[in-house]
């Protein structure tokens, strides 16, 4: 019988599941992931949490409480450097330690060290390590992992297309029909700035202003803990740019305009975007989400509404999110906000 590995839908989930979820199954294991977000997944994290966790370790904490139990493995990645010659932040290192210690029911715990800070050929060693628990021959580890690599390489260039994270997964699983569209905006932002505005007929696609979404993934892209942000811009008529949209080489070259290089991995990825977003002329807002008690977003937040207010008409919107924040509150500001992107499109400077 094949054994299970619990994978929760939080954190680096929006980043690198298909790679976890191809490696394991090539391997002839079965990969189960917990649920999707919900106040109860969030209020079980919030019980098990420190004090001063950040919001999506809370929500990540209630979703391995919702994996003990079911699985025989939970996949916890040490996660210490992503990048070469760069950090993420230290929450992801002592993630498993905090589990370890506040989750009870605990299954054994794969906790593999990622740190590719001096090599990047070092990623492999902790999947071998991985790997070894499911098969003892050597060929079929490095044989998964190459699986793993080219599902994520699959993936990222869905998220190129516009794909959401969880559009890509569905895609890349064949669990639902292909989407005709994607949900994003990334394959129609116009290259010339987006046309006139038209006030008698429904707009087309195209001229649909697009407003830029600068977060993390497991804050932007989870629906319970971003009050389902995306779905309410579409509905609004608005399209959305995400980081995710943009290839490597581009958020790194504009991130580089900042006089010293910033070595958290995620945090590099939101300013870079943000830069190149605000510099191309192509979004008509900038709506940046952080977390409540995130070190890292304290700092570049600054310095991606800083580099916003530089742009003068530039409507800009910073919405922190932690568990109390209450969507009335939220849906209010939102409406302030797509109201100065419309008087923006219409060529009207916002007041
Ligand atoms: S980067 Fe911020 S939001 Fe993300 S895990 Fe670290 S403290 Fe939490």
């Amino acid at each position: 019988m094949s054994r299970k590995v619990g994978i929760p839908g939080a954190l680096l989930y929006y980043y690198y599941f298909p790679l976890w979820q191809a490696f394991f199954q090539a391997l002839g294991a079965e990969v189960a992931v917990s649920g999707p977000s919900t106040k109860s997944v969030l209020n079980r994290g919030v019980e098990l949490a420190v004090e001063d966790a950040c919001l999506p370790v809370k929500l990540a904490l209630g979703h391995v409480a919702e994996l003990a139990g079911k699985v025989d493995y939970l996949f916890l990645p040490r996660l210490v450097s992503v990048a070469s010659r760069e950090y993420i932040c230290p929450k992801f290192l002592g993630f498993p330690d905090m589990v370890r210690q506040t989750v009870p029911d605990l299954p054994p715990i794969i906790d593999v060290n990622v740190n590719l800070y001096r090599r990047q050929n070092k990623l492999y060693t902790a999947f071998r390590a991985a790997g070894k628990i499911f098969s003892a021959g050597e060929a079929r580890i490095f044989l998964a992992y190459r699986r793993g690599l080219a599902a994520l390489g699959k993936y990222w260039k869905l998220m190129g297309e516009g794909f959401s994270p969880e559009e890509a997964i569905n895609l890349l699983n064949r669990s639902s029909p292909r989407c005709p569209q994607p949900s994003n905006a990334a394959r129609t932002i116009p290259e010339d700035g987006p046309a006139a505005a038209s006030d008698k007929a429904p707009r087309p696609e195209r001229e649909k202003p697009v407003v830029a979404v600068i977060g993390h993934p497991y804050n932007i892209y989870d629906p319970y803990i971003s009050m389902n942000l995306l779905k309410k811009l579409r509905q609004a008529g608005v399209r959305t740019a995400t980081a995710e949209q943009l290839p490597e080489t581009v958020v790194r070259r504009e991130a580089a305009y900042l006089p010293k290089r910033l070595f958290w991995t995620l945090n590099q990825r939101m300013t870079g975007a943000a830069f190149y977003f605000l510099r191309s002329g192509r979004v008509q807002g900038l709506l940046q989400v952080t977390s409540f008690g995130c070190g890292p977003d304290s700092m570049t937040g600054e310095l991606i509404a800083r580099r916003a207010a530089g742009h003068g008409d530039m409507p800009f919107l910073n919405l922190v999110l932690d568990e109390h924040s209450g969507e009335a509150g939220v849906l209010t500001r939102l409406e302030a906000f797509l109201d100065m992107v419309r008087q923006k499109q219409e060529g009207g400077r916002p007041g």
